[in-house]
């Protein structure tokens, strides 16, 4: 599809909105404001409060966006990443009343098709389940703002050591909720992290937003998701591409290979060996070095590689000349590193909803542990090598072989107890449950866990109110049952085949009986 086209297309889905908007808010045709310009220019020096910089981004998107003069009072600038800039505004309504909304600002090199996705995901799937909605849209050549709702809400890291664990319980339940109704769509949200939902602690309000890299699974549904899904990988193979693009970033670390099979007309794919040995691990401060091999036929890949398809690098932690000179794999891998499955991190090229499981995960596992991020990683297979310190190297390495990949690992690193793991690093491990008088002398052993915390598991299903007093000193966090690790364990499956879903997640029995 041209950009012109494209264009069309986004325009299409531009003037409903615009209308509603026409009738809702204060038409500029109504009253004619010729001092609005000055107006603006005064009541944006009062508010001395905003920089210099955000002063002038407000002039300038005013500027080019200039239908917005008459309609929103841009207040301040809430968030700004490589791809939007996002403003608090209010709009004057026609009943007098002024709402607080949320304004973004696409770059202007987004392509129309990745910006009429995500206006998608917002239409079909927002507004309900705690998955932000879109008010109205606004376009002037290049430049876009998206209106939504405002929801004001914690920075996630200022927050995580006070949230009491029943908070975490209903934090959790209304992310499956949002992911559940976004995956019902057959929408992948693919960048799934604390800053992408947001959260209102005291009205106890949830959001999913930014949708800026959501892709369509299900070819019925959301066909535009599929066009833009299939747009950015024409790009990427032909040219670099500068625009937001889930194939935008490139690995430069991977090598890999496209062979045209000479008996079939599949593909088969090869990516390379990696040196990793010199990166540093988040848990444990132990150098492990990965080499990753990949075999788009997972079949092959089990039964040994076929001889064609190998060459005196294999499995040596260099990459020679003819792999250097090969092709790289073309997989969706955008999002954000220390949240992305092992098949994002591997180039798999089929994905589903499912990386967005593992990435509520990754959140499950910051609020148990009290760490965020849980994993800091600069590139994948740092990221890759951090999951292996978690969930082991021989478990990972196996769950990739079922879904078409081989990883190579020079160093066995065990898979660790999830319980044990948050519990040291939240600091509220079984020794400091002893000093609270817990009673029975348990070793340090994870497996002397499981009968303690059915015991306290059951006090706490039967709301016993002496329990749940002391609970309070410690928010809970000394009575977290083992349906939580179960629940952990489920999100963080390095198979995304078997990996829990979100409808499965909110039937767990980590949330029977949740109070909402
Ligand atoms: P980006 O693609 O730049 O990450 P997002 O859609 O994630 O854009 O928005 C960036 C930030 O702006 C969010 O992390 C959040 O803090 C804020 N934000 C976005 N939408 C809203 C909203 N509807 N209400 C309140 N804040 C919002
Ligand atoms: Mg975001
Ligand atoms: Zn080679």
């Amino acid at each position: 599809m041209c950009p012109e086209v494209a264009l069309e297309v986004l325009d299409s889905l531009l003037l409903e909105p615009f209308f509603v908007m026409e009738t809702a808010l204060k038409s500029p045709c109504d009253e004619q404001h010729p001092q609005q310009a000055e107006d603006l220019h005064r009541s944006l020096e009062q508010s001395s409060k905003l920089s210099a910089g955000v002063k002038k981004d407000i002039e300038k998107l005013y500027e080019a966006v200039p239908q917005l003069v008459n309609v929103f009072k841009i207040k301040e600038k809430i968030g700004e990443g490589t791809f939007s800039s996002v403003y608090l505004a209010t709009a004057q309504l026609q009943t007098g009343y002024e709402e607080k909304m949320a304004l973004k600002h696409l770059i202007p090199t987004s392509h129309p098709l990745r910006i009429a996705a995500e206006l998608q995901c917002l239409t079909v799937a927002g507004g309900q389940d705690n998955v932000m909605g879109v008010k109205y849209c606004f376009r002037k050549n290049d430049h876009v703002v998206i209106v939504m709702p405002y929801l004001e809400h914690e920075s996630f890291l200022d927050i995580l050591n006070s949230l009491s664990f029943e908070e975490v319980r209903e934090y959790m339940f209304n992310l499956f909720k949002a992911l559940r109704r976004i995956h019902h769509f057959g929408i992948v949200h693919r960048d799934v992290k604390p800053s992408n939902f947001l959260y209102n602690r005291q009205l106890k309000k949830y959001a999913l937003v930014d949708f800026g890299l959501a892709q369509g699974t299900l070819d019925t549904k959301i066909e535009l998701l599929k066009t833009a899904h299939s747009e950015d990988q024409q790009e990427d193979s032909v040219h670099h591409s500068v625009q937001r693009s889930v194939f935008g970033e490139r690995n430069f670390n991977v090598y890999s290979s496209t062979y045209q099979d000479s008996t079939s007309t599949k593909l088969i794919k090869q990516s390379k060996m990696i040196d990793v040995s010199s990166r540093k691990l988040v848990t444990k401060k132990k150098i492990i070095s990965t080499k990753t091999v990949s075999n788009g036929a997972a079949r092959k890949a089990a039964s040994g590689c076929p001889l064609n398809l190998l060459c005196d690098c294999y499995a040596t932690d260099r990459v020679c000349s003819v792999c250097l000179s090969r092709r790289q794999q073309v997989a969706p891998r955008a999002g954000t590193p220390g949240f992305r499955a092992p098949e994002v991190l591997t180039k798999c090229p089929t994905q589903t909803t499912a990386i967005d499981m593992w990435s509520a995960g990754i959140i499950f596992l910051s609020l148990l542990s009290g760490r965020y991020p849980f994993f800091k990683a600069s590139d994948d297979l740092t990221a890759l090598a951090q999951i292996m310190t978690v969930r082991g190297s021989r478990e990972t390495i196996q769950a990739a072989r079922t879904f078409g990949k081989s990883v190579v690992c020079t160093q066995v690193v065990p898979t660790q107890n999830l319980r044990t793991l948050c519990e040291k690093l939240r600091g509220t491990n079984s020794s400091c449950k002893r000093s609270q008088g817990e009673g029975t002398s348990r070793s340090e052993n994870s497996t002397a866990f499981p009968a303690a915390a059915d015991k306290h598991l059951q006090n706490f299903q039967e709301g016993d109110s002496a329990l749940e007093m002391k609970a309070t000193d410690m928010k809970g966090w000394d009575l977290v049952p083992d349906e939580a690790y179960d629940l952990l364990d489920k999100l963080l499956d390095l198979n995304p085949a078997t990996r829990i879903t979100a409808k499965e997640a909110l039937l767990h029995p980590f949330f029977k009986d949740i109070r909402l």
